[in-house]
């Protein structure tokens, strides 16, 4: 446990599969990252496939732990490793997702760029006052709209009951 870095993250992560985008965990379930690896462990994960085969690493920080190959559930990028076995110095990664940070991408919750500037003006265009002047003219198209429908409607009726009369006409037998 001590190898593990401090997290200095001050608002919540959501870590995406890099290829995809798709949602793979998030910081709440951050047991640790390692810099010299290069990856971020997470007692929990969402939307990953993990290998049935297990591997035994050959070489690197990791040499001699047996591990599963964790895999995108989407689009099936390579993400990291599940430890079955490890090196005392990697105990705290058994049983939990490792991923390797070239891997993913993250976003920080509240991260977003604010539609509104800081005085309440917006980014682009008019804001809550420019929402309700569309608003408005929505509803003044849809009035026309309506209104074209009941003359549409008043000559299609013209157009039926003249037809309705010739129709009657050929109705007639003799
Ligand atoms: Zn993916």
């Amino acid at each position: 446990m001590a190898e593990a870095e401090e997290d200095e993250v001050d608002a919540p992560l959501v870590f995406q599969c890099k290829s995809c985008s798709i949602i793979i965990g998030d910081s709440w379930s951050m047991q640790s990252s390692d810099a010299e690896m290069e990856t971020i462990t997470l007692s929990a994960a969402a939307n990953v496939s993990r290998a049935d085969e297990a591997v035994t690493s050959k070489q690197g920080a990791d040499v001699g732990s047996t591990f599963h190959l964790l895999h995108c559930g989407k689009c099936a990028a390579h993400l990291g490793k599940v430890y079955l076995t490890t090196a005392r110095a990697f105990d705290a990664l058994r049983d939990m997702y490792t991923f390797s940070t070239d891997a993913v991408t993250s976003y920080k919750l509240g991260g977003g760029e604010p539609a509104l500037g800081a005085d309440g003006s917006a980014a682009g265009g008019g804001g809550v006052a420019a929402v309700q002047v569309e608003l408005a003219e929505a509803v003044d198209n849809v009035e026309k709209l309506q209104n074209l429908v009941l003359v549409l409607d008043e000559r299609i009726a013209k157009l039926e009951e003249g037809r309705a009369e010739h129709g009657g006409g050929k109705r007639r037998r003799s």
